[in-house]
């Protein structure tokens, strides 16, 4: 409920529905934009549901569409920079969960975000949803790579070792992994994660 309501705090400062405001985070984080398929999966509504946001965060100004250079019947939207602005100030304000978790002990805000990357990710092998922008999805993602308890994974994109609580569950440089490599990185890191937060 907390959440919701920071959703709707967001979306109503920002001018437009919960609804289109998920679209514009998502659209945020894909600089060379999405299909009209894609966009309603990301954000569990049906395809008309999105065109019909779509369309009025297109009045909004806050979303352009751009011919698909891979197949020019098809049409990429993306966010305009009144778009990008908008997600950006919504989201440097603080929500209320967000306010909850900082004021935790530094182990249980580790323990809180590998139980939810757990979850977020057995939703995705249900199926309930689609695919997220998280570490453990991701090509670039090496779990306990390296020795150094300290900073034990590495992240292939940056080329860089990281901390357990840096772990992402929204990278703009995600890229999806394929399924054999996902469940490879997943049992790797599943294997390890309960070592005790900080060892
Ligand atoms: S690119 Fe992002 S999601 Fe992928 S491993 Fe690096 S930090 Fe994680």
């Amino acid at each position: 409920m907390a959440m919701r309501s920071d959703d709707w705090q967001s979306s109503r400062a920002a001018g437009v529905n919960p609804a289109q405001f998920a679209i514009l985070a998502l659209l945020e984080g894909c600089p060379e934009g999405m299909g009209v398929k894609e966009i309603a999966a990301g954000v569990l509504v049906s395809q008309p549901s999105a065109t019909d946001s779509i369309a009025a965060l297109e009045r909004k100004g806050l979303v352009e569409k751009r011919p698909d250079p891979a197949d020019l019947r098809a049409l990429r939207i993306l966010c305009t920079p009144a778009g990008l602005d908008l997600v950006q100030v919504e989201r440097g304000r603080p929500g209320t969960a967000e306010r909850a978790a900082d004021a935790l002990e530094p182990d249980m805000q580790e323990q809180m975000l590998l139980a939810l990357i757990a979850m977020i990710r057995q939703l995705q092998e249900n199926g309930d949803i689609p695919i997220q922008r998280m570490c453990v999805s991701c090509r670039y993602f090496s779990p306990f790579a390296h020795a150094d308890a300290a900073n034990p994974h590495h992240c292939n994109f940056v080329d860089a070792a990281f901390v357990q609580k840096d772990l992402r569950i929204d990278c703009r440089e995600h890229e999806t992994a394929d399924p054999s490599l996902r469940a490879a990185t997943w049992s790797a890191f599943s294997k390890d994660h309960s070592h005790p937060p900080g060892q």
